[in-house]
């Protein structure tokens, strides 16, 4: 096992600290240092940046971001088993480690945290997709902060990065494409972590841009997307029918055959149909 730190082997800090896996937490370890330092790196330059973990467990990606260069990381935790590992961290490298025990879905970190900021994580799977959408919908852009770095499902993963015409296209492709760069860096196969997971997993890193590619209002164009892919089989014509009862019209006015499904339409013409709703 790869020793990027003078802390124990991952196996070891599970062993001493009893981190038998729980699912109910979505626990799915990264034991392997080499690749929570690969995945640390995936996140760009983090020195002179602080550094959001959301989910550090036994903290492999926290020792993986620390050794390359983080300048603070901020790591949430809901399970109290973990903090006395975490807390071996945070000796080791003094001043740069501060750990909160809570729901990440809960609590609000910015106060502690200081420009410029990347979020790297290890997601639990089943609160990621929430924190990921939270993330994309601030009230103002640019959001708190700068990329982010995310191991999620490969599944989800292919829904963030995907484009008009697949199956995974649909609006969490819309609300990452708006505003960020979004691309998978690495794959994973299940067996990368412990215990594996059913599925294989991806990292996906995104770009806040400093302005949306195509002006539209942000409420709005959520509301469109998740009106039209909520039944995405569905011609547009009928799936937006609840939005204003001259949608045809609507449709027409920006290009958009009033026949065509929502997976055919791109980022650009549901931001001009947004438009039509302002
Ligand atoms: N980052 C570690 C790694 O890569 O080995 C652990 C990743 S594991 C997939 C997800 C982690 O998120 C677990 O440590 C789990 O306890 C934690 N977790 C689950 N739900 C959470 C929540 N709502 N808020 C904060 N942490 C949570």
């Amino acid at each position: 096992m790869a020793t990027i730190d003078p802390l124990p082997p991952l196996r070891q800090v599970i062993n001493d600290h009893g981190l038998s896996a729980r699912k109910s937490l979505g626990q799915n370890f990264l034991l392997d240092l080499n690749l929570t330092a690969k995945i640390a790196r995936q996140a760009g330059d983090l020195t002179g940046a602080d550094v959001l973990e959301i989910g550090p467990g036994p903290g492999g990606l926290t020792r993986g971001l620390l050794a390359s260069g983080a300048r603070r990381v901020l790591a949430v935790e809901k399970d109290s088993r973990c903090i006395p590992a975490l807390q071996q961290i945070a000796d080791a490298y003094p001043g740069r480690l501060e750990i909160i025990e809570g729901d990440a879905l809960s609590i609000d970190p910015l106060s502690r945290l200081t420009p410029p900021i990347r979020i790297a994580a290890n997601l639990p799977y089943n609160i990621g997709t929430e924190l990921l959408v939270r993330w994309l919908t601030p009230k103002a852009w640019p959001p708190f902060w700068e990329s982010l770095t995310l191991m999620f499902q490969r599944e989800v993963a292919q829904r963030i990065v995907a484009q008009p015409g697949s199956k995974a296209y649909g609006r969490l492709a819309l609300l990452a494409q708006w505003r960020c760069d979004a691309r998978i860096v690495l794959d994973l196969p299940p067996q990368a972590f412990t215990p594996p997971p059913k599925v294989s997993s991806a990292v996906v890193h995104l770009t806040a841009l400093t302005e949306p590619r195509f002006p539209a209002d942000p409420a709005i164009l959520s509301r469109v997307v998740a009106t039209a892919f909520n039944q995405r089989r569905k011609m547009l014509r009928a799936s937006l029918r609840g939005l204003a009862p001259d949608v045809e019209d609507r449709l027409n006015a920006v290009g958009i055959a009033p026949t065509s499904r929502a997976e055919e339409i791109g980022l650009e013409q549901f931001c001009a149909l947004a438009r039509q709703f302002e």
